[in-house]
């Protein structure tokens, strides 16, 4: 029996300690740390895992270094940390990287002096980063030539970090582990809302994919439904001292810019910054920052000019960018976290920050989760583990370290293992990084299965899809282990496929159908014709003006 289906037989029996609704970033590290403290939990997800928000982001783990000038100085500390920690437990999935900011003439502050702010950055993030440089005009044209500096006043360097995959792939990780603890998580299961029943909290659910409805139990409830705490609060009769506000935040993303592993920073013409972010062969632009109602939302023809205008005005390319080169696009809202009783304009919205907090109805054993970013998501974790412990539940592990890539040792027996049997030999020509080190980032100890898939049948280590990194047997793995019920949860989320290559390449890429044929048995052709069905804002462009592959940009 698939993995999901398992699961959902057993989210109507007997009562959970913890059910978590919502399989986004917060739910996901809260699923994992009450797991692996020796909570029973279960969780939820209406979509996929990581199937809005945190499919969105601009994959940054970063301390914040823009809310120094808010003057948010507990929050850039807490998140440096946070980032540090992240990069230390992580390190083949977290990395650092440089930050090449390049300032404008005119611009409010001058080079010298964000410089000097990115020396206090690095020291609320106790050093543990590459120290800030300052650079000047001709400085930066040899080392980046694609940046145009004809209007540059100088520039900067400084560190953070990114996340080496994709978000959502971070996400399904810490999920996975919830479940490797005996968590039982499904998702495309809806809660259309709860009540409290004495001690317990009884919710309804709806299986989305055939609608039938169940009820599951537990002692406690965690809204952790992202930009919808508020509408799920709503449903359940939950009081609130916080609420959220929305920020819509794009990014286009284009062959690649530059070869260089590292961030182009500018500030754009409304004076926020934004970000060239490399992204496998390819490179990721954004982001926007527009205050919406709904959650809802999707790149506008204004939002897509924005954003290549600007790009345009800061780069030296041999020819501009324009729609035709965008090969995907993301687009999803900040849930920012603002007081109930605020009006929202309380703060410049360009400044509001970007903390969590987690609002405890300890009468009726229930947390929302407002705000946070992925970056700050070990301590919602502890935070909530935290917070279920007072309100009774047992934790017999609960000093256990829930979070973290495994002890080095089992790294060190798997390059051992992999060397042995020379798997960089299969790594494919098209890929920038070996098959050892990508296997290891995206599955940690899994990988040492593949191994022996590889072992006992080395057409395993063949590329599957052409024109992407995946081998057959990762496409194995994760029809048995990752719940993929859409091509899409695969090709968007469980690998990023579908943001690195064109959607028309894609569907003709020799290998697809037979990965449908691993994934999905005699639904394949279904499953295939659902996701190409599904209208995509690029499709269009990416036929009728593109070639395939084509790289368009580059430094004149
Ligand atoms: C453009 C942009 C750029 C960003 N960049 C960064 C960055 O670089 N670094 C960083 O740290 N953060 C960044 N963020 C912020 C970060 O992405 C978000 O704060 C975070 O992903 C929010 O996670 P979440 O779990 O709260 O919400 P979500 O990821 O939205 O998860 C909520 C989940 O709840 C589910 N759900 C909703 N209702 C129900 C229901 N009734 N039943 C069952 N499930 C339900 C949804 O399907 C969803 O999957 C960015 C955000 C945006 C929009």
């Amino acid at each position: 029996m698939k993995l999901r289906e398992s699961n959902i037989q057993k989210l109507d029996r007997g009562v959970y300690d913890v059910l978590i609704i919502g399989g986004g970033i917060n739910g996901a590290v809260a699923a994992a740390a009450l797991s692996g403290k020796g909570a029973r939990v279960a969780l939820i997800d209406q979509r996929d895992f990581a199937g809005f928000t945190s499919q969105q982001s601009s994959n940054l783990a970063w301390g914040g270094i823009k809310y120094l000038e808010s003057h948010d100085y507990a929050l850039v500390r807490k998140l440096c940390l946070s980032r540090n920690h992240l990069i230390d437990s992580y390190p083949s999935r977290v990395r650092e990287i440089r930050f090449l900011a390049t300032i404008d003439k005119g611009f409010r502050w001058s080079p010298l002096f964000l410089w000097a702010g990115a020396w206090v950055y690095w020291l609320f993030g106790n050093g543990f980063t590459k120290i800030p440089r300052l650079l000047f005009k001709r400085a930066i044209s040899r080392e980046e030539p694609v940046i145009n500096t004809q209007n540059a006043a100088g520039g900067f360097e400084y560190s953070d970090a990114y996340l080496h995959d994709n978000d959502s792939r971070f996400v399904f990780q810490f999920v996975r582990s919830a479940m490797d603890r005996g968590g039982i998580a499904a998702n495309y299961v809806e809660s259309l809302g709860a009540r409290r029943d004495g001690d317990l909290w009884i919710t309804q659910a709806r299986d989305v994919i055939d609608g039938k409805t169940f009820e599951i139990r537990s002692k406690v409830l965690i809204n952790a439904t992202g930009p919808f705490v508020d509408e799920h609060n709503r449903r359940t009769g939950e009081q609130t001292e916080h609420r959220h506000l929305f920020s819509k935040g794009i990014h286009l993303i284009v062959p690649r810019i530059t070869p260089n592993q590292r961030i182009l920073a500018f500030f754009a013409d409304d004076g926020r910054l934004f970000f060239v972010i490399p992204m496998g062969a390819r490179t990721c632009i954004g982001t926007t920052d527009t205050r919406v109602e709904s959650p809802f939302t999707e790149v506008t023809e204004e939002d897509r000019q924005f954003v290549l205008d600007n790009i345009n005005k800061r780069l030296n390319l041999q020819r501009p960018l324009n729609r035709a080169d965008i090969i995907a696009e993301r687009c999803g809202v900040r849930p920012l976290v603002v007081k109930a009783k605020a009006d929202g304009s309380v703060r410049d919205w360009m400044q509001l920050s970007r903390k969590h907090e987690i609002d405890v109805d300890r009468a009726k054993a229930h947390l929302s989760i407002f705000g946070g970013k992925l970056t700050d998501c070990v301590n919602v974790g502890n935070e909530v583990a935290g917070i279920v412990a007072e309100l009774g539940i047992e934790l017999p592990h609960r000093n256990y370290k829930w979070y973290g890539e495994p002890h080095p040792s089992v790294r060190e027996e798997y390059v051992h293992q992999a060397r042995l049997m020379n798997l960089d030999g299969y790594t494919s020509p098209e890929s920038i990084e070996t098959l050892t080190s990508r296997l290891w980032r995206r599955y940690d100890r899994q990988a040492l299965e593949l191994l022996a898939d590889i072992r006992e049948d080395p057409r395993q280590a063949e590329v599957l899809i052409k024109g992407t990194d995946y081998i057959r047997c990762e496409i194995r793995l994760a029809k048995h282990q990752e719940m993929i019920v859409k091509l899409e949860d695969f090709l968007r989320r469980r690998s990023k496929i579908a943001l690195v290559v064109r959607r028309e390449d894609i569907r003709n890429a020799e290998g697809l159908l037979e990965a449908c044929e691993i994934l999905f048995g005699d639904q394949a052709r279904e499953k295939f014709d659902e996701y190409f069905r599904e209208p995509s804002a690029t499709r269009q462009a990416s036929a009728r003006e593109v070639e395939s592959g084509q790289a368009v940009a580059g430094a004149a």
